[in-house]
């Protein structure tokens, strides 16, 4: 049966335009609707601009009460099916020590794979769960997310089969990434890791069809350039494509591999070279920024997003979720941080934060503007226009959530 739904009374709608990933100036050239409805019909949008006489009936209508309409944000890099948190870490942080040396000292990463070991597979479909709620109401609509706490075959499984069963009941789409290439296991330091993730997990991932993305952390603590390539490559060999953890903690040259393979995403870019940034440029690799990591472990560093962006490379925003590094399902708070610590400009973030999140998921054509084809993937803000989603920081002004054309969160 067919459904449609009217949304009327809109103070105006915001969305940037397009099927693929924008990339340099393109990303500051949103559209601005004003004394607009939205006609969403089975789920995708039919029309948007001003109210006319239709020639059919339309059921429902939806008073959006002077509310902004933005898309639903793709949140495109977060770690969500992860068991136990480190607030007590974090509280170490806070007097004085670094995340590396905390990592160094069994803490970190390692706390959570514990965690995440001794969990059931329920335990983390509960916990994705909560966590998709969360960004829910926070106006997500799609994420990406990743395993890497498992770091054996078993439990990296376990992870991805998490968020297969969560996805079924999860108001954001879930899209999965087997990340065993997160960091080296507490009983395995070396190659023989490498060689079993090559050899038996993501085969395995593969049989099940547990992944869309293989991504691989290279840094001077995790895997090496090398070892990294390896991984992704033998992803690719099984139609996984690849995204990377590049440049997070120093020069790594991860931007210049992603490019090279022509990864889906760069992600973090915080030490990202000269070079590094005139290969993302050329490329189509989006150059995936989290701006609420560099917050978060109270560095002054931010990946450099102006550079990104006037070099022309394609630049998406993203949570990172983590209960390590970035303990936040909040993407408007992403945004605040972009423009005030990464001097991107609100109109860049909004199209950083939905289409260019849906570019790097392979999602550009499905969801990420506000246009007629689209899924109708929406989020009604409690402001009178788009600036407010930076200019009112610290508040959460998401009201209504529609996903596929359904209302999946209400706020107020
Ligand atoms: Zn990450």
């Amino acid at each position: 049966m067919s459904s449609a739904l009217l949304i009327r009374n809109l103070s105006q709608i915001a969305t940037p335009i397009g099927r693929a990933g924008l990339r340099g100036a393109a990303m500051r050239k949103i559209a601005v609707h004003e004394k607009s409805v939205i006609v969403v019909r089975d789920g995708r949008i039919d029309y948007v601009g001003p109210e006319r006489r239709t020639d059919f009936p339309i059921p429902e209508d939806f008073d959006a009460k002077r509310g902004t309409a933005v898309p639903g944000f793709v949140d495109s890099h977060t770690h969500l099916p992860w068991a136990g948190f480190r607030e007590s870490e974090f509280n170490r942080r806070l007097q004085g020590e670094s995340y590396e040396e905390i990592a160094a000292s069994d803490g970190g990463i390692a706390s959570t794979v514990r965690a995440t070991r001794a969990a059931t597979e329920q335990q983390l479909v509960d916990n994705v769960l909560q966590r998709a709620q969360t960004m829910s109401r926070h106006g997500t609509t799609t994420a990406e997310a990743k395993s890497g706490y498992g770091l054996n075959v078993v439990d990296e499984i376990k992870q991805l089969r998490a968020i297969r069963a969560a996805n079924e009941n999860s108001p954001v789409r879930l899209v999965p990434t087997c990340l065993a290439a997160h960091d080296f296991p507490p009983e395995s330091r070396g190659t023989a890791y490498v060689d079993q993730i090559v050899d038996e997990i993501l085969p395995a991932v593969s049989r099940e069809k547990l992944a869309v993305f293989c991504d691989a952390f290279v840094e001077r603590s995790a895997f090496s350039r090398e070892q990294g390539e390896r991984v992704l490559r033998a992803g690719l060999a099984l139609g996984l494509r690849p995204r990377l953890h590049a440049d997070e903690f120093s020069d790594s040259d991860g931007a210049a591999l992603a490019a090279t393979l022509e990864a889906a995403s760069a992600d973090h870019l915080m030490h990202i070279s000269e070079k590094g940034i005139a290969a993302l440029a050329k490329s189509n690799t989006v150059a995936n920024l989290l701006p609420a990591t560099s917050f978060f472990l109270m560095s002054q560093r931010y990946a450099p997003a102006r550079a990104l962006i006037d070099a022309g490379a394609i630049v998406s925003l993203s949570t990172d979720c983590n209960p390590g590094s970035s303990m936040t399902e909040s993407m408007s708070m992403v945004m605040q941080l972009a423009t005030l610590q990464m001097k991107m400009t609100v109109e860049e973030s909004l199209t950083a934060a939905t289409l260019n999140g849906a570019a790097s998921l392979g999602l550009a054509y499905e969801t990420g503007s506000i246009e007629a084809g689209k899924r109708a993937d929406i989020v009604l803000l409690d402001a009178p226009n788009y600036l407010h989603l930076v200019y009112h920081f610290g508040v959460n002004l998401v009201r209504d959530v529609f996903r596929d054309g359904t209302i999946v969160a209400r706020s107020r």
